[in-house]
């Protein structure tokens, strides 16, 4: 007899308060040192505050988000002696890990039936869970624009149990580039096609976990952030708005690019959007991606270790001056590649 379970997991009232707290700039403050230390994100701060980029001035007031400093703890769920725990709250753009222990844990599958009917990559696909120190994890992504409950789903054997988690927006205003054409003509060079191949290919791999250490950050010069992940923005005048997959760090050319962390580089080359790339499959669906590169310096199958250089900042590509923009994928889709940083996943 098929048993169900239907747990709804309901945020965890204390903290979610709409209070807000006020920080006043201080020389060689930046949004993300702010962001960092509030532990709130970037974007965050700008919907907050309605900044379009400019930068901070010495003195100036910013509201905090009340919430950001009590920490969510996560919800907990079990079926058939299997212990899962998730993050009882989401945003928009996280990446998030679904952690699995127990006897059973080599049975278990994990899907995420909210994606279906999303505009994602292999919405609800069956994933077995990934060895992990303890026990077993399957990356989630919450994508950008999804701001309904995120559902998931774990079966071992017969019994399956199903949870929700609520996801909040972000509300920042639209950034308009007006890119000259001798750039945004790259939107539509021929050879697009032939790049968008070889990244939805990498975006289909489903090998291990091979990292044990905290993400680092790509550039060891500190972060200079231009554009926020998540910001939607225009490349033209009156063309269709479309998000910002990456985070842009603003850099000299010819900066050294490090690995976030180990893997094994997938895509190496010289694309008309993308610039110079390379790809990192740190495993567990996830990618780490390097833009606009002015020369890769890593090769096909190479093994990196956090911190080997892959390359050197440049403006190739897409872009209007020198900057690295980092994306991280979690089974083709964008995440927060800021959250990912200085920090032990899962
Ligand atoms: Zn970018």
């Amino acid at each position: 007899m098929k048993r169900r379970h239907l747990l709804i997991l309901t945020a965890l009232l204390c903290g979610l308060g709409r209070a807000q707290t006020q920080y006043v700039v201080r020389p060689g403050d930046t949004l993300f040192s702010v962001a960092r230390t509030a532990g709130t994100t970037v974007a965050t701060l700008q919907a907050l505050n309605h900044l379009a980029g400019a930068p901070l001035k010495v003195g100036q007031t910013l509201q905090l988000p009340g919430s950001a400093a009590a920490p969510v703890r996560p919800s907990a769920a079990s079926v058939a002696g299997l212990s899962i725990t998730v993050p009882a709250q989401l945003r928009m753009g996280d990446a998030f890990v679904v952690r699995l222990s127990g006897a059973r844990v080599t049975e278990a599958v994990v899907q995420f039936p909210s994606e279906i009917g999303e505009d994602v990559r292999q919405p609800n696909e069956r994933l077995a869970p990934l060895p992990v120190a303890e026990g077993a994890m399957v990356l989630g992504r919450v994508v950008l624009g999804k701001t309904t409950p995120l559902r998931y789903q774990v079966t071992v054997g017969k019994d399956t149990v199903t949870g929700e988690i609520p996801v909040s927006g972000s509300v920042a205003g639209i950034q308009k580039l007006n890119m000259p054409s001798s750039i945004t003509k790259k939107l539509v060079d021929p050879a697009r096609t032939a790049e968008e191949v070889q990244v939805e290919r990498a975006y289909t791999l489903r090998t291990p976990p091979v990292w044990t250490r905290p993400f680092a950050a790509p550039l060891t010069v500190p972060p200079r952030i231009a554009t926020v992940f998540g910001q939607s923005r225009t490349f033209s005048s009156g063309g269709p708005v479309q998000y910002h997959y990456g985070t842009d760090y603003l850099a000299p050319v010819g900066t050294p690019i490090h690995a976030i962390n180990d893997g094994t580089v997938v895509l190496v080359g010289q694309f008309p959007v993308r610039g110079g790339l390379v790809v990192i499959d740190h495993g567990a669906g996830l990618l780490s991606m390097y833009f606009h590169q002015s020369k890769t310096l890593a090769t096909m199958g190479q093994l990196v270790r956090r911190g080997d250089v892959i390359g050197q900042v440049g403006s190739t590509g897409v872009s209007n001056a020198p900057h690295l923009h980092l994306e991280l994928r979690v089974r083709g889709e964008a995440v927060q590649p800021t959250e990912w940083l200085n920090r032990t996943w899962p």
